[in-house]
């Protein structure tokens, strides 16, 4: 497929692509960002994300976000920042839809006694188990493991690597996606961006449904200038709207006007940061300075809500109180699983009975990190007759 011409030269081109890590035909119809994105949807992994936690766990109501709504949220505001800036849709809609397969259940407290659980064996970080998931952990193809991405859906899905991952990365696949955490070089606008979408989308959708929850009221989000100045204008336009029974619809309201600002200062500040580095291609972007990002007064003010969400939501003691039990279900759950590999799928239990101690951790490791919220309650039951969630 050749380049769409309505993309800018810095946009990345699915007929440039550094390719597959196993070579494969053209496809008749799609390019190659199209097919990794429909690889994707098409994962378990993917399918799993729609029981996996976001903030709220999964049995704590119907109406949060899950980490499936979360992912096509952030394909939502990536594809749309996207076309405004002219560089490449499909390959912004695959790294949104992949960026969180890697993540555990319970959320980040999950990820946390798993990172606990695996810190001999080289610790646990959401995103490189995202590339774990597309690169080895699927079973669909006959001939090799993974789902066989492009180069630069892989890249944009390893957002952050630390410096012994990326070491072992580039060891593996030299050339590969962890050396730029080497050379401290930027990814692709469009892997930028999906970052930058991420970020937008669960400050936002953190704030309904910490309202929802009643863990956050609309008062407390006065402290909020972000939220408060859209919610004050949402108001004076609509002044009906300023009663109890209405609070949801001025919810919304705020929300949305939020969102859209956010979205129209992403395009502009990036658009600015692209004037003035003028690259040239994909490569200058590498080269060149985080270019997809906000203004100066938009980065301050979103700093600032997400400050208010982490002390007022994410550390509410009703959360701080159910993310303990799940780090204690992952924890447990770990140290059965190592005692009697056995206990797991059989997949996994072979290769955890054929490996020494590291890599049986880190079966254990990729098995727990597959589990959804209620699979590994129901686990964690099944092994220590306790039931400590849901
Ligand atoms: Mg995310």
């Amino acid at each position: 497929m050749t380049q769409n011409s309505s993309l800018a030269c810095y946009a990345c081109d699915p007929a440039l692509s550094r390719g597959r890590r196993y070579p494969e035909p053209a496809a008749p119809t799609r390019n190659d960002y199209q097919r990794d994105r429909d690889r994707i949807v098409h994962s378990s992994a993917f399918r799993r994300l729609v029981y996996k936690t976001q903030v709220f766990l999964n049995h704590e109501g119907d109406l949060f976000r899950t980490r499936l709504t979360h992912s096509l949220e952030v394909a939502q505001l990536g594809r749309s920042i996207a076309r405004s800036l002219r560089i490449n849709e499909d390959l912004v809609e695959a790294i949104s839809l992949a960026h969180d397969l890697g993540h555990t259940p319970f959320g980040h407290a999950g990820q946390d006694a798993l990172n606990g659980c695996m810190h001999a064996h080289g610790g646990f970080e959401h995103n490189l188990q995202s590339l774990r998931v597309v690169d080895h952990l699927e079973e669909r193809y006959p001939d090799y493991d993974g789902i066989n991405l492009t180069f630069e859906t892989r890249e944009g899905v390893l957002k952050h690597c630390s410096q012994a991952n990326a070491q072992r990365l580039e060891l593996n696949e030299p050339g590969g996606v962890g050396g730029r955490f080497l050379r401290k070089e930027q990814p692709s606008l469009e892997a930028q961006l999906c970052n930058l979408a991420d970020e937008i989308a669960y400050n936002a959708h953190d704030i309904d449904d910490g309202v929802r929850s009643g863990l956050i009221t609309l008062a407390q989000l006065t402290d909020v200038p972000l939220f408060d100045h859209y919610r004050r204008v949402a108001q004076a336009e609509h002044p009906h709207l300023g009663g109890t029974a209405m609070e949801r619809r001025l919810l919304y309201e705020a929300i949305r006007r939020m969102l859209s600002a956010q979205v129209y200062d992403v395009i502009e500040a990036t658009s600015a940061a692209l004037a003035s580095a003028a690259p040239r291609s994909v490569d200058d972007v590498r080269m060149a300075a985080t270019l997809v990002g906000f203004s100066a007064p938009m980065r301050a003010q979103s700093s600032e809500l997400k400050r208010f969400l982490f002390k007022d939501l994410y550390r509410h003691p009703q959360v701080v109180e159910t993310t303990g039990r799940a780090q204690r279900v992952v924890t447990e759950l770990f140290a059965a699983y190592v005692a009697q590999p056995g206990e797991m799928k059989p997949r996994f239990a072979r290769q955890a009975l054929e490996g020494e101690p590291p890599a049986r951790a880190r079966t254990v490791a990729d098995y727990i990190a597959g589990m959804t919220d209620r699979f590994a309650g129901r686990e964690h039951e099944r092994l220590t007759g306790l039931r400590l969630l849901g």
